[in-house]
């Protein structure tokens, strides 16, 4: 009973939003200025990289925690440490700070969907850019637990991954991964909390991606334990490489207790 109240909730929601639509002539949904876009240049103009130089491999800034051994390496200073992630690399699209993360928490908490393609077409120059560049590589969203579906009514990974499809032609893998187990909110927990929070929360299924290459799509990724856990499933099912690209990467450097190599 409470699923089906839920599920109507968001419906009469996503509804709602589509008449205020159709009274109200487009607009930027993050600035509010009016003009033909819901995401203005202005706005993205305002969108930050990751300060460099950054870890090759967690996509961090490297600096200005790195000494000479990192430098060459070009690794932060847990990732040189022997900090093990189930992906080969991660990156973000922009630092998660200023417009990217108001236009994100729009995007998720006010429900304004309409933000998510203009929103991943901010990610293409990441795809460009080496270790993504000229890999074929398959689409697959971080899932959401199908409570938190229902509670939300859309999956913004799963919107960001569909745009980024349809601009790219890259073939997109919706039921590759799905959230077996519900979760306590990442962004409640201190770092090192992350990753039990999320072990085992993903279940892979067998024979989706056997031998594929995948570029794991989220919004924001911060500790990365939520992509590891993803990944970790992945790998299970047969995958035989991640990638991670997010909208937007925070933190960077943070303590944690990710599993560390032997
Ligand atoms: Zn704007
Ligand atoms: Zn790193």
């Amino acid at each position: 009973m409470a699923t089906a109240a839920a599920a109507l909730v968001a419906a009469t929601r996503l509804l709602l939003d589509g008449a205020l639509d159709l009274l109200y002539p487009p607009r930027c949904l993050v600035c509010g200025d009016f003009g033909p876009q819901y995401l203005c240049a202005a706005c993205v103009s305002e969108f930050e990289a990751v300060p460099g130089p950054i870890c090759l491999r967690c996509g961090a800034e490297a600096e200005p925690l790195a000494g000479p051994e990192e430098r060459s390496a070009r690794l932060c200073r847990w990732c040189i440490g022997g900090r093990a992630f189930a992906f080969v690399a991660a990156r973000g699209a922009h630092a998660y700070a200023g417009v990217v993360r108001t236009a994100i928490h729009r995007l998720k908490y006010d429900r304004r969907r309409r933000l998510a393609e203009p929103l991943a077409l901010t990610m293409l120059p990441a795809l460009a850019r080496a270790p993504l560049a000229g890999r074929e590589l398959v689409l697959v969203p971080v899932p959401l637990h199908p409570s938190k579906l229902r509670q939300r009514g859309f999956n913004q990974a799963e919107l960001l991954a569909q745009a980024l499809a349809a601009k790219t032609g890259l073939p997109l893998e919706l039921d590759a991964v799905r959230r077996v187990r519900a979760t306590e909110p990442q962004a409640l927990l201190k770092g090192r909390h992350r990753f039990a929070n999320v072990e085992d929360a993903f279940e892979g299924l067998p024979g989706a991606l056997v031998g594929r290459d995948v570029l794991l799509i989220d919004d924001v990724v911060t500790t990365l334990a939520t992509a590891n856990a993803c990944s970790v499933a992945l790998l299970k099912a047969g995958t035989q490489s991640i990638h991670v690209l997010a909208l937007a990467r925070g933190g960077g450097g943070l303590p944690c207790d990710a599993p560390t190599r032997p």
